[in-house]
């Protein structure tokens, strides 16, 4: 079994892909889990993919599987920490919780297993997401979308015959979560250069030095499922998610919130995140492209009071689904008085270099696009079920759930967030 390399100091130990990977997992069970008896969770769909086969497979072993968990496929599940209790009750006692699926089922054994104190094996049903490999799972907590602490599995074993085999939508999904972090990058651009939060050169390189290449074929699963990994890792070592999301995720959960659906079934992570990409790229377009310093000074509209952006964020949160601590999150990263000062001259002063390293770091908006059509990535709002209106306010009220500096922040605090967001919509959607 060919195991691929990943970088010291990993929560993962092991990382096997190739074709044919699911017969040789009976391997891994022995070698990493000391031969503990595997218990499946799954959904009736991934159960279809490949639990069923995998099940046989490590019966035929001699590994003695628990009887497997099985969410049904309809309606769909969520990845909602309220489901974690099921999967914990259902836990038997020193198994290894292997989650056979796609980034929820993922998201809810990694959960589950961190409660417990297991470490899982995961198997991948879809080169779907990054947070297979990362450190943390990405949970609605109490209507509030956000990153759970636990540990990553121990073991990944990815068989590129099922990823290949996965319905094309979700392997589309993965191509746009992996392409957002050209614009993530950005902003973690944005943030070193203002001193808010340095760039780790070790972590950067590890998701940002091939993404052009992961990205050149969408029809390369492995290489989509490499960079994805690769992404995930690169949160293991950060014991964060910046190094893999930035203001394009902030938008994309604020329409998760709003449990986003098309034609009833709720919009995939990775095309919520596609919009959310395009739309972010679009605002630093809008921002740096071909204006100087003096333009941004002329331009930044004058500072609010704490009063009146209180009474903005209300606005901005009054259909209520956003968690009970938004409005808390959003005031606490608000600057008032001198300190507002004091930033705006920091981002006039770095305004050249942001001008230069954001367009360095980015795909324009065009080129980008014509990317998304090509692997089947929806290119405009309407595509996943946003009218303008929803998609505007995503724009407006991400920058309120997270304490993550982005282009949000700078636009906000320069008093243009609203004006850039009504230019990208009128753009995206032909519509003001
Ligand atoms: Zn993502």
């Amino acid at each position: 079994m060919e195991l691929l390399q990943i970088p010291p100091g990993m929560e993962t130990e092991a990382f096997a892909m190739g074709r044919g990977t699911l017969p040789e997992t009976p391997e891994l069970v022995r070698r990493f889990f000391q031969s503990r008896r595997p218990w499946i969770v799954a959904d009736e769909n991934t159960w279809k993919a490949a639990g069923t086969a995998l099940y046989d497979i490590l019966k035929a072993a001699g590994l003695d599987p628990h009887e497997p968990f099985i969410f049904p496929a309809v309606p769909m599940i969520h990845a909602d920490n309220a489901l974690t209790p099921r999967l914990t009750d259902a836990m038997p006692f020193d198994c290894v919780p292997v989650s056979v699926g796609g980034g929820t089922i993922n998201d809810l054994v990694k959960r589950a297993s961190a409660v417990t104190r297991h470490r899982y094996l995961c198997v991948p049903t879809a080169a779907s997401v990054d947070g297979y490999t990362s450190y943390g799972a990405a949970m609605t907590d109490n209507g509030l979308k956000k990153t759970l602490p636990c540990l990553a599995p121990l073991v990944v074993a990815a068989d590129t015959d099922v990823l290949k085999a996965a319905p094309a939508p979700m392997n589309a999904s993965g191509y746009a979560d992996l392409a957002a972090k050209v614009a993530g990058g950005a902003d973690w651009v944005i943030a070193d250069e203002l001193g808010i939060e340095p760039i780790r050169a070790d972590v950067w390189n590890l998701v940002q030095k091939d993404l052009r290449k992961w990205l050149s074929d969408p029809a390369d699963i492995e290489a989509i499922f490499l960079g994805l990994a690769a992404t995930g890792y690169s949160m293991q070592m950060y014991r964060e998610s910046r190094p893999a999301s930035g203001a394009e995720h902030m938008i994309s959960h604020l329409w998760e919130m709003e449990n986003l659906e098309l034609e009833g079934v709720p919009v995939s992570h990775g095309f919520k995140v596609g919009i959310g990409t395009l739309a972010s790229t679009a605002l630093m377009e809008w921002l740096f492209d071909g204006h100087d310093a003096a333009w941004a000074r002329a331009n930044a509209r004058p500072p609010r009071t704490e009063q009146e952006r209180r009474a903005e964020v209300d606005e901005l949160l009054s259909r209520g689904c956003y968690g009970a601590k938004t409005g808390e999150i959003a005031m606490g990263k608000f600057l008032a008085g001198d300190a507002m000062a004091t930033r705006r001259e920091l981002i006039f002063a770095h305004w050249d270099a942001l001008v230069k390293r954001t367009a360095e770091c980015l795909i324009p908006f065009d080129t980008l696009k014509a990317m998304f059509r090509a692997a089947s990535c929806p290119t405009a709002p309407e595509d996943i079920g946003l009218g303008s209106d929803q998609f505007e306010h995503g724009i407006l009220a991400a920058q309120l759930i997270r304490n993550r500096y982005t282009i949000l922040d700078v636009l906000d605090e320069l008093g243009l967030l609203r004006e850039a967001a009504d230019a990208v919509t009128m753009r995206m959607t032909g519509q003001p």
